[in-house]
């Protein structure tokens, strides 16, 4: 049977980075094994649902570049692909389990009896239902469903016994019936499935094969397992991913820094990047090589190589990545990835003349940029004016106030009559100067970096000259000069 696998978001919040390597290791075991990948919107949690979240879905898959074979934006033969539009089939299996005695009908009211109901069973159970309606005798029950009375249906946990499965990466795992949270809620009183019904229902009927999913829903895997024993489906093989940590061993989360892949995209990651560092978050590929492609990550990937213990998310590593991302995308290509960052910078328009300067800035950034959004701190100086630094920071160890004065007035000349165009004449046109008055070439160019940049990390002086131009850079050359004459 061909591999189908599934990544089931509830669109409750905006794609967190953990989920999207869930995502990704589906993705890779499907097209590693020439199967197929389907997304399906798990929307029961109706109090948290957000449209917004839902296209924030589409929205992160496709910056990130691998997408689904089926789903509700693409569709497929095993559709509807969101839940909500399920509910008659949701209804339909939950009666068939109480039919079967797997279920019962339950009409406790108030809180205290029915224990954690409604949302707060949907994913974490709990202990609390004492099953008080679990003995009802079924014929009077169905009495009361028929005559109105409003009812959740519950899964009967067996009162001993064990439920076993096998997890590909994890082995065998064994819970006492015991210990299973007591007879959660499977429809709720609305016609709502909650998540385990709808899960169990989905992964059969759309066939899935094989469910890779975060270590948080082992608790629940118990409680699915009952419920396939009873419809008398086969189990799907499962496999639950090694959590994703934070440097100090806690679950991945914002105190640890960026977490939604906005955010991420925001700060200016290239998506190759992130795609490739998540990939080897909890899984090992060829020894030292760190650099894989999306083909390569598909070739190599393998449910062996998954690592039992947990992964650490390292944002400096992280950053390292895109820094080598950045520097294999063509200048052409990165002018037009970092465009959309200076426009919102408000320091170019998405213009000729907007991506015309890019192209002449991109070489002389490329090498020192970590992200994207490094580029306007960068650059930013070729267009705004900035307070004139103070003598201190103009005035180099070698030299005195008078001096710095005396260099700022010659580079002026020197730019004027060079031009910065032809870089080895005015680098030639410095030294001889510098020569000529018995300064260092630092001492003569780190005045006139400062002048016109206002910072002493600027990008290669001449270059960095040449995005000001000429004019505005003998301006500032002057406004110094000025300062130092104080
Ligand atoms: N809707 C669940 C989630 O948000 C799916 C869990 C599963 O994959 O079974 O992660």
């Amino acid at each position: 049977m061909s591999v189908r696998v599934r990544y089931a978001p509830s669109p409750t919040g905006l794609q967190h980075i953990g989920s999207v390597r869930t995502a990704l290791f589906n993705y890779l075991f499907a097209k590693s094994q020439n199967g197929t990948f389907i997304v399906r919107l798990e929307d029961t949690d109706r109090t948290r649902f957000r449209e917004e979240y839902v296209q924030n879905l589409y929205d992160t898959f496709a910056w990130l570049g691998f997408y689904w074979d089926e789903g509700p934006d693409v569709g497929g033969p095993a559709g509807p692909y969101v839940q909500s539009e399920r509910l008659a089939l949701y209804q339909q299996y939950a009666h068939e389990l109480v039919k079967k005695g797997a279920a019962y009908y339950c009409f406790c009211k108030d809180k205290r009896t029915q224990g954690n109901d409604g949302e707060e069973t949907e994913n974490e159970g709990g202990f609390g239902y004492p099953r008080t309606c679990r003995n009802l005798d079924p014929e009077e029950a169905k009495r009361r469903v028929d005559a109105g009375e409003p009812y959740v249906i519950r899964l009967k946990i067996p009162l001993e016994g064990t439920t076993v499965f096998e997890d590909l990466l994890l082995g065998t795992i064994e819970w006492k019936n015991v210990d299973i949270n007591p007879d959660p809620v499977l429809l709720k009183s609305d016609g709502f499935p909650t998540y385990h019904l709808a899960n169990v229902i989905d992964d059969h009927s759309m066939q899935i094969t094989h469910i890779m999913r975060a270590q948080e829903w082992i608790s629940s895997t118990p409680l699915h397992i009952i419920m396939y024993k009873a419809f008398g489906w086969e189990v799907p093989k499962l496999c639950h991913l090694p959590m994703v940590l934070g440097q100090d061993g806690h679950k991945l989360s914002k105190r640890h820094g960026a977490t939604a892949v906005n955010e991420f995209k925001k700060k200016g990651y290239l998506p190759e990047a992130l795609v490739n560092y998540v990939a080897l978050l909890g899984c090992s590929y060829k020894d030292g090589q760190d650099i894989y492609s999306l083909d390569e990550l598909i070739a190599n990937f393998s449910i062996k190589h998954l690592n039992k213990a947990p992964a650490v998310f390292d944002y400096v590593k992280l950053e390292w990545f895109n820094g080598q991302y950045i520097r294999m995308k063509s200048d052409e290509e990165l002018a037009r990835l970092i465009l959309p960052f200076m426009c919102d910078a408000g320091l170019l328009n998405d213009d000729n003349h907007g991506i015309e300067f890019m192209r002449k800035a991109v070489p002389l950034i490329k090498e020192r940029l970590k992200y994207l959004s490094d580029a306007p701190l960068m650059l930013g100086f070729v267009f705004k004016d900035f307070d004139v630094p103070p003598q201190e920071e103009l005035i180099p160890k070698k030299l005195d106030k008078t001096a710095t004065a005396r260099v700022l007035f010659e580079a002026k000349a020197l730019l004027i009559k060079h031009g910065v165009s032809d870089h080895a004449v005015i680098e030639q046109a410095f030294r001889t100067k510098a020569e000529e008055l018995g300064y260092k070439l630092g001492d003569m160019l780190m005045p006139l970096r400062m002048a016109v940049t206002g910072t002493k990390v600027s990008p290669p002086l001449f270059e960095s000259i040449a995005l000001v131009g000429i004019e505005k850079a003998c301006a500032r050359i002057d406004a110094a000069v000025q300062v130092l004459q104080k």
